[in-house]
């Protein structure tokens, strides 16, 4: 599954969720953020329009942290960095 907040596009690859006995990402969104991510039929979800997610979501990152190092690596942030790929053309990193 997938959603976004203001900037950022969250995935989720849920078939990895069932396995995973943590259930981290919710514990941290509750924690850090403002829950958006909550739990159904044992996977990870959220609930509310795209705009809703947009204003509520902190954009803090904790889940995928928390499923990285308690979970199983389901979740992965794309995070749009202003500028980036010019500075990797400039730098040889590209
Ligand atoms: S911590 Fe990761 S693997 Fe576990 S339920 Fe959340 S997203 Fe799925």
């Amino acid at each position: 599954m997938e959603f976004q907040e203001r900037t950022i596009t969250i995935r989720i690859d849920d078939a990895k969720c069932e396995a995973c006995a943590s259930k981290a990402c919710i514990e941290a969104c509750k924690t850090y953020s403002r829950g958006i991510l909550t739990l159904k039929d044992g996977k990870p979800t959220v609930e509310g329009t795209p705009e809703e997610l947009a204003r509520k979501g902190t954009e803090c990152l904790a889940c995928e942290y928390e499923c990285w190092f308690r979970g199983n690596s389901a979740i992965s942030i794309e995070v749009p960095v202003k500028g980036l790929d010019a500075y990797r053309k400039k730098h040889g990193t590209a």
